[in-house]
């Protein structure tokens, strides 16, 4: 994106910031296509071991996360691979 967005309520250009992940370590989140299945084949699995969701790494969309300084909204946008400008 090449500039930013502007907040649909205030009309005002919208900052660049992003969502970390807190789970023992900072993590940036990344926008995956499709609804989360596991590679786990029932749910007596899942119980006993969580986690194990289907990732397809060279799929991922990095995610922007825009917000309004004067409202606070916060927009989410995906349109480039994780690394890139
Ligand atoms: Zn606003």
């Amino acid at each position: 994106m090449n500039s930013p967005p502007s907040c649909i309520r205030c009309d005002v250009a919208m900052e660049l910031g992003f969502v970390p992940e807190l789970s023992g370590q900072v993590m940036v989140s990344v926008w995956h296509p499709g609804a989360p299945t596991t590679v786990k084949q029932s749910w007596a699995e899942r119980l006993a071991s969580p986690g194990g969701i289907r990732f397809a790494a060279d799929e991922v969309l990095a995610l922007d996360a825009y917000r309004c300084p004067d409202c606070g909204r916060v927009e989410l946008f995906a349109l480039r691979p994780p690394g890139s400008p």
